[in-house]
């Protein structure tokens, strides 16, 4: 059976369906319940963006995500 691990909690998800079960974001495997807080983690910033930037936001993404692997999930700045 095909699984995946997420990157960031090391989740295994059973038969990943791409954009469902998990997601690939930045080279990475994203599970889905660390796509939500991927997803509430970046919205205040990016709506907060005037104008939005595509590279901008492409940086901030890899930028979360590498921090969120090394962390083992995904926190708000200075958010202990
Ligand atoms: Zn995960």
């Amino acid at each position: 059976m095909k699984t995946i691990t997420c990157d960031v909690c090391k989740h295994t998800v059973q038969q990943p369906t791409v954009g469902r079960s998990y997601f690939y974001f930045a080279h990475r495997d994203i599970c889905e319940s660390c796509k939500e807080d991927l997803d509430s983690l970046l919205r205040p910033i990016i709506r907060a963006k005037q104008p939005f930037n595509y590279e901008w936001f492409n940086r901030l993404l890899q930028d979360s995500i590498e921090n969120a692997i090394s962390k083992g999930r995904f926190e708000a700045p200075g958010d202990n």
